[in-house]
């Protein structure tokens, strides 16, 4: 049966690239090739083929996309719709991604490496219930009336921004450009969309969706292409209003930068982290505190700006522990995307394999003992992929315990009091999740207090709804994704005096 699943995988994928995926890009309601014609080849980091070519947007593209996008806005086509019609055509959009779900999940399983199944039942599903979540709840959010006195009327009325250029990675990119567009669009702007130049395949697919949703032309466009060209463009960019960035911490910077060089557009930084996941000895369950750890850390292929990559164990249960995690982690040996029971697939590219291997390398020669994994794997297929690793005895000091590895490798890092396992938490330029886990309450509310973090999870790390804001402290950024908070990111307040004269 399951051998019979993963063939089926296998075919669909043949299928679909003989079929050719279209790689060009999507502008004012229409397909296009790059101004100049230049193209990219999308490389599939399971066996390291090609599978599309992609145009290559720049400036030209850019300004054409962003024009387009401007023009939408002006005339009111989409931000001119009473909210409860939005609502019809994003719930219709959300339906279309469901409908399409197997050839989504393909395409992004393909173009970045993560397993199929992650893809079928998280990726597709959640990027779709982002979009309906924001259609919904467009069309019950109320305008304002201050509180000051009788003799006028202060409204605060919510208005769209006008043109957002959304930038995002590749680790879900599906996802990431969803926690943009479903805000962005309910509230009524148009947008210019730059996905990852390594995973630029299911955007482009989206904005078809879109269109075929009912969503008006030149309101939701595509532009793929690299940072240095198409993403410096779009942020620099005198006519676009926002920027709603999802990145790497040095690419954050920029935008700012980008920002201050140009118009003074808003800017949202969705950045990296190095989150601290922190076992008391108190904590009874062990055997589940071990399984999340390293469920969390390897799900994506440690992809993942919120992985738990520094595990502070208390000193007295630590041997234990980490014999726990050393036994766990061949549960998550990599093994091929496109098999229906694969745990953990590809990493995103050749880059980012030599990368991870720096780090690992960096935590031998810095003296961390790795316990488990520690080396590439699966070379014969071509592809990326390094088993799933483990260091003991890491000092916070270490290159792996300071900087954003991105990749399956859990760093252990040994503490004896509360304060001192607060302080190597916060210890650290990242400050976007943390875990804790006691069955002391006061322990558990004192410790979560004192962490610096957009999120804390409790005696569990994997809780997520669209309901709850996403984001950071420190340098993991300044924005918010997810919840009626991201509206706050794609609306600008508006305040209208209204005097009431005396009868
Ligand atoms: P990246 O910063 O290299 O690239 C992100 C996007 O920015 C891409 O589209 C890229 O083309 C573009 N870009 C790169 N250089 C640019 C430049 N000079 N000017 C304009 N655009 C540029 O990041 P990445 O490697 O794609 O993604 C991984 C990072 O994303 C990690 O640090 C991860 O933690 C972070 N991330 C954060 C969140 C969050 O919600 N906080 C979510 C997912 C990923």
């Amino acid at each position: 049966m399951t051998e019979n699943f993963n063939r089926i995988w296998h075919q669909h994928a043949a299928d679909l690239i003989q079929r050719g995926i279209d790689g060009r890009m999507v502008i004012d309601g229409r397909r296009w090739n790059a101004a100049d014609g230049s193209l990219f080849d999308c490389i599939s980091p399971i066996d390291g083929k090609v599978i599309a070519r992609v145009a290559r947007g720049k400036a030209a593209d850019i300004n054409r996309a962003v024009a387009s996008a401007r023009a939408a806005f002006a005339d009111r086509r989409w931000a001119g719709q009473p909210p409860a019609a939005r609502k019809k055509v994003l719930v219709a959009f959300a339906e279309a991604m469901r409908d399409a779900r197997d050839e989504l999940a393909l395409l992004e399983t393909l173009d970045m490496g993560k397993p199929i199944k992650n893809s079928l039942s998280t990726d597709v599903v959640a990027a779709a219930r982002c979009i309906q979540w924001y259609g919904e709840a467009v069309d019950k959010i109320y305008d304002e009336i201050a509180p000051t006195g009788s003799s006028a009327l202060a409204l605060v009325t919510r208005e769209a921004m006008g043109v957002v250029g959304a930038i995002v990675p590749w680790n879900y990119p599906m996802l990431m450009a969803s926690w943009k567009l479903g805000p962005a669009l309910a509230a009524g702007n148009s947008v210019v969309l730059k996905p990852s130049e390594k995973s630029p395949l299911t955007a482009l697919r989206l904005a078809e969706l879109a269109l075929e949703a009912g969503l008006p032309e030149g309101v939701f466009n595509v532009v793929p292409g690299f940072g240095h060209e198409a993403g410096e463009a779009l942020a620099l960019h005198m006519d676009v209003d926002a920027i709603g960035f999802t990145g790497s911490t040095r690419t954050g910077r920029r935008m700012l930068e980008y920002a201050s060089r140009s118009n003074l557009k808003r800017v949202y930084n969705e950045l990296g982290g190095k989150s601290a996941n922190i076992v008391f000895a108190d904590f009874d369950d062990l055997d589940r505190a071990a399984s999340t750890a390293i469920g969390s850390m390897f799900y994506n292929q440690g992809e993942s700006c919120n992985a738990p990559s520094r595990l502070l164990v208390q000193e007295s249960i630590a041997d234990a522990f980490v014999e726990k995690l050393a036994a766990l982690t061949p549960q998550y040996h990599p093994a091929d995307p496109l098999d229906a029971s694969t745990v953990l697939g590809a990493l995103v590219d050749e880059t980012q394999t030599q990368t991870v291997l720096g780090y690992i390398q960096a935590g031998i020669d810095e003296g961390a003992k790795c316990v488990a994994g520690g080396c590439r794997a699966l070379q014969e297929t071509g592809g990326q992929y390094v088993a799933p690793t483990v260091f003991d005895g890491v000092k916070n000091s270490m290159k792996i315990a300071r900087e954003e590895i991105f990749g399956p490798v859990l760093s252990v890092i040994r503490f004896k009091t509360e304060e001192e396992a607060i302080a190597l938490a916060n210890d650290s330029a990242y400050g976007l999740h943390a875990g804790v886990w006691s069955r002391n309450i006061d322990r558990a509310v004192r410790v979560s207090r004192a962490l610096q973090a957009g999120t804390v999870h409790v005696n569990q790390y994997d809780e997520d709804d669209i309901t709850v804001p996403f984001g950071g402290v420190k340098q993991s950024g300044n924005g918010r994704d997810k919840s009626l908070h991201a509206f706050d990111k794609y609306t600008e307040l508006k305040t209208t005096w209204i005097r009431i004269d005396a009868k």
